[in-house]
């Protein structure tokens, strides 16, 4: 259930619903609006009644929430949310480029992608530590070591450091190295770790499972909220079909469904949806023109050379040359592209 508080309701009587919601097991979500303050409602509420939350004067109305997520439903934030990570907002009207290798290789592979990168409007650096391998013989990252790595050169060019984390155990040690948590499709439904990184409050990418319908991907996305950690984007990332022509097939329709559904931001990844850098472009114009808030692309200096996805990798200069297009097109559709 969601409580629309009336727009006048002084801070005593929004303290009055809170207590009785409280006194009954219950626990408040706030979500503060330019023009409303919406309460989510979260618990048990078989022992309350719907009346006596009515009488009180600060309740404008009682919305009942059918989805079995609420703070993820557009009805508990509907002009849409946006956050701050490190003062960089996701979200709001400028794109979001988030760029880098599949995995940290060296501090010098790394350098020379966020060097181009930040020169390309890019504000997030990304790259695997912890790396989900298919097979466990496969090149497996750097792990601290490669954490470590990003945060220096991330530093080195004022950029925010995004990696996938894949255990519970190893978010007290990222919390110093990293500004935003990936959470990577094969682990979407890990809820264990989806509560723990709602717990740690540290901001999260929340990529879409190989088989998760939308509905199932927002019940992923509770599982965060539900902690207390609103700060939470979507990452469209391709699902699994019959197709086999692209690595995964990327779900272009999921933007404005999720648009319609949830007030979460929506970031797309198109390099691990296409599993070819000749598909990254137009399918990453095809996800701004869609709506999505940004990108998230994978850059080697030399993708041939690459210890992991090296098919997909877009070359330093590909990623120029696609940040141009994606300029002039935010141009279009009334979105800044940063500076
Ligand atoms: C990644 O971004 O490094 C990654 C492994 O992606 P996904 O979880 O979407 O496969
Ligand atoms: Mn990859």
């Amino acid at each position: 259930m969601i409580i629309v508080v009336k727009p006048d309701a002084s801070e005593a009587q929004v303290k009055e619903i809170i207590d009785h919601l409280e006194s009954h097991g219950l626990t408040a979500h706030i979500s503060k609006g330019s023009e409303r303050l919406i309460i989510g409602v979260i618990g048990d509420k078989s022992r309350l009644s719907a009346d006596s939350l009515e009488v009180l004067p600060a309740v404008e109305k009682l919305v009942p929430i059918m989805e079995s997520y609420k703070l993820a439903s557009k009805a508990f934030c509907p002009e849409g949310s946006s956050f701050d990570v490190g003062g960089v907002i996701i979200g709001g009207n400028e794109l979001v480029m988030m760029a880098g290798p599949c995995a940290v290789e060296s501090e010098e592979q790394v350098d020379e992608v966020a060097a181009k990168i930040k020169t390309c409007g890019a504000k997030f650096l990304r790259g695997g530590a912890y790396k989900p391998r298919t097979s466990p013989y496969a090149f497996q990252g750097l792990e601290r070591e490669g954490l470590k790595i990003l945060r220096k050169v991330a530093d080195r060019y004022k950029l925010k450091v995004i990696s996938e984390i894949t255990s519970e155990n190893d978010i007290e040690f990222a919390a110093d190295y990293l500004d935003m948590i990936q959470i990577g499709a094969r682990n979407a439904q890990n809820f264990r770790l989806l509560s723990a990184v709602g717990k740690s409050g540290i901001p999260v990418l929340l990529k879409r499972g190989i088989a998760e319908t939308i509905d199932e991907w927002l019940g992923s996305a509770e599982y965060i909220m539900s902690e207390g950690n609103y700060k939470i984007a979507l990452c469209e990332r391709g699902i699994r079909t019959f197709e086999t022509a692209t690595r995964s097939t990327l779900d272009i329709s999921a933007v404005p469904v999720l648009k319609g559904k949830t007030h979460l931001p929506v970031i797309v990844d198109p390099s691990h949806a296409a599993g070819k850098a000749a598909y990254v472009s137009p399918l990453s114009l095809a996800s701004i023109a869609a709506g999505a808030d940004g990108l998230i692309i994978e850059v080697h200096p030399n993708p041939k050379s690459a210890m992991s996805d090296a098919a997909q990798q877009l070359k330093p200069e590909e990623y120029q040359k696609l940040t141009n297009e994606i300029r002039a097109m935010a141009v279009i559709l009334g979105r800044t592209y940063p500076e």
